[in-house]
C-alpha cells in the first residue's frame, strides 16, 4: 500500500464519533473529552504515516477498531482520578509513600453521613449560635489523655510550629543533640525552631545529655525546655538522655513550659502485646507534660492532623495566635479524627478495627493464617511460569514510631520463571491494581501483614493476568 492509501484509511473525526463502541460511553464521559481524545488518537495515527517508510508501514494495523480502542483508553486514562487506591505488600505499617495510616472501614459511613452535607462544624446547636470547631475533639481526647486542654491543626509539623511560635518566638528553647531529628526529610527540628521564630539552643552530645547541661543553658531568654521522641532512630550505647520526670523538677524550679514532641500518637501500651514499650501520649502527661504533640496518622490511625494538649494557660494562646486560622482542620479530619479517637474508647474495639493497630498487634498464629490463605489461592491457578511459596520475613511499623522495630512476619516468595523479579515487580505496580511488593536478595516478596484478606482474591487476579 502507498502512503496515500494508509492516509485514506484514516477516519474523519465524525466517522468516529458514529462508531457503536465509542456510543456506549459516550454518556459517561465529558463530551468535549471524547472529541479532543479522537482528534489526539487520529492525529497520531497519521504522524505515523508520515514519519515511516513504506516498508515499515507493512505490520502496520490502521481500522476504525483500533483508533476507538486507543481513544477509549486514552480518555478513561484522562478521566480517571490520580489519587488512587494501592495494595501493600511492603510491610511497612505506617508507609509515608502509600498514605501513612489506613483508617477504619468501620466509620466510613457514619463519617459520610455525618458531615457529607451541612453540619455543625461551627454551630453550637443548642445555643443556636456560632460555635468552635475544636469543640468536637475536646472531650474524647481529653478523656484519652487526661489533658486539660486540646487544639488540633494540619499536622504535626504544623502543630510543633504553633507552639514554638506561640511559646518560644524570638526566645531560647533549650533542646538536646541527641534528640535534633529530621523526619522524612521535610521535618527538622532544628528548621521548625526556626520557622517558629524561636532561637534553638542545643545541650548535651549526641550521645549523652545531663540535666546540668540543661541547666547550664537556662537564662531570661529561654523560653522552654523541649524533648523531641526519636521516633525513627535510636542511639545505643554509651547514652544518657534526661527523663520527663528530671526535666519536670527543672521546669518547675525555672517557671519555663516543658514542651514535648511525641511524634506518633501512641494510646495503647504496645508491651502488653509482646513488642517494645512505646511512651503513650497518656504517660507524658501523668508524668507533667506542660505540651504534647503528635501526629493524627501515625499509630493513632486517623487522618493526617497535628494534635497539640496540655496546659490551659498555654493553649489557650495558642488558640488566639493568628497562625491557627492558616493551620486549621476541615470538617473530614475532624469527622474522621473523632470517630476513630471514639473506638479507643474501648481499648479491643480500637485493636480489632483500626487497621493499623491490627496489624502491629497481628499474632504470629495469625499471620501463618493469612499466609496460607493466600498461597493456597495462589497455588490453585495452576500457573505453570510462577512458583509460590511462604517464608520468613520482616514487617517495619514505620512513619517514624518503634524505630528499631522489626516485627517477624510472614512473606509469599513469589518466583517467576521467565521474567525477571524486577520485571515482575513492575507488572504488579503498573497492574490496575497497583500491588507495591518488595524485591530483596533477588526475590520478590509480599507481606501478608499489610495486605488486607479482602485483596487477596484481587492480587490472585493481577497474577493470573501476567502468568496466564
Ligand atoms: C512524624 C513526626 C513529626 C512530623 O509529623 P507530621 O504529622 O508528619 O507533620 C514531627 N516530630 C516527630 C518526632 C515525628 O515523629
Amino acid at each position: 500500500m502507498s502512503k496515500r492509501e494508509y492516509f485514506s484509511l484514516l477516519p474523519s473525526v465524525e466517522e468516529v464519533l458514529n462508531n457503536e463502541d465509542l456510543k456506549g460511553i459516550i454518556n459517561d464521559y465529558p463530551r468535549d473529552l471524547l472529541v479532543e481524545k479522537t482528534r489526539f488518537v487520529i492525529d497520531d495515527f497519521r504522524k505515523i504515516i508520515v514519519s515511516s517508510k513504506v516498508e515499515e508501514l507493512l505490520d502496520f494495523e490502521l481500522n476504525i477498531d483500533i483508533i476507538v480502542k486507543n481513544i477509549i483508553e486514552e480518555v478513561k486514562d484522562e478521566y480517571e482520578l490520580h489519587l488512587t487506591k494501592v495494595i501493600n505488600g511492603t510491610g511497612v505499617i505506617i508507609h509515608t509513600n502509600l498514605g501513612r495510616a489506613p483508617i477504619s472501614e468501620t466509620i466510613k459511613e457514619d463519617i459520610w453521613n455525618r458531615i457529607g452535607g451541612y453540619c455543625n462544624l461551627e454551630y453550637d446547636i443548642q445555643k443556636g449560635k456560632r460555635g468552635l470547631r475544636y469543640d468536637h475533639l475536646e472531650n474524647i481526647i481529653k478523656k484519652l489523655t487526661g489533658a486539660e486542654d486540646v487544639l488540633v491543626v494540619n499536622n504535626n509539623a504544623a502543630a510543633v510550629l504553633l507552639v514554638l511560635s506561640t511559646l518560644a518566638k524570638e526566645k531560647e528553647v533549650i533542646v538536646s543533640r541527641g534528640e535534633l531529628v529530621e523526619i522524612g526529610g521535610s521535618f527538622r527540628v532544628p528548621d521548625v525552631m526556626e520557622q517558629g521564630g524561636a532561637k534553638l539552643v542545643e545541650v548535651g552530645t549526641t550521645n549523652k545529655t545531663h540535666l546540668r547541661d540543661y541547666k547550664n543553658a537556662i537564662n531570661e531568654q529561654t523560653a522552654a525546655l523541649m524533648k523531641v521522641h526519636t521516633s525513627n532512630y535510636k542511639i545505643m550505647g554509651f547514652t544518657k538522655e534526661v527523663s520527663l520526670e528530671e526535666l519536670r523538677v527543672l521546669a518547675d524550679e525555672v517557671e519555663l513550659p516543658l514542651i514535648e514532641d511525641l511524634g506518633s500518637g501512641v494510646f495503647i501500651d504496645f508491651s502488653k502485646y509482646n513488642l517494645k514499650y512505646e511512651p503513650t501520649v497518656k504517660n507524658s502527661i501523668d508524668k507533667g507534660v506542660d505540651i504534647v504533640t503528635f501526629s493524627g496518622d501515625k499509630i493513632l490511625g486517623g487522618p493526617q492532623a497535628g494534635i497539640i494538649i496540655g496546659k490551659s494557660k498555654y493553649i489557650k494562646k495558642m488558640k488566639e495566635n493568628q497562625l491557627t486560622r492558616a493551620l486549621r482542620v476541615d470538617k473530614l479530619t475532624i469527622a474522621t479524627l473523632e470517630a476513630t479517637l471514639r473506638l479507643y474508647l474501648d481499648e479491643q474495639k480500637a485493636i480489632e478495627n483500626i487497621p493499623g493497630l491490627k496489624m502491629i498487634t497481628m499474632s504470629e498464629e495469625e499471620l501463618t493464617n493469612k499466609a496460607d490463605q493466600l498461597l493456597d489461592i495462589l497455588n490453585k491457578l495452576d500457573l505453570s511460569d510462577v512458583e509460590f511459596n511462604i517464608e520468613k520475613g520482616s514487617s517495619q511499623v514505620g512513619g517514624g514510631a518503634l524505630p528499631l522495630e522489626y516485627i517477624d512476619s510472614k512473606v509469599i516468595n513469589i518466583k517467576p520463571k521467565n521474567i525477571s523479579v524486577n520485571k515482575l515487580e513492575e507488572k504488579l505496580r503498573l497492574s490496575k491494581s497497583h500491588i507495591i511488593g518488595r524485591v530483596y536478595d533477588d526475590k520478590y516478596i509480599l507481606d501478608v501483614r499489610t495486605i488486607f484478606e479482602n485483596e487477596f482474591e484481587i492480587v490472585a487476579k493481577e497474577i493470573v493476568n501476567i502468568f496466564n
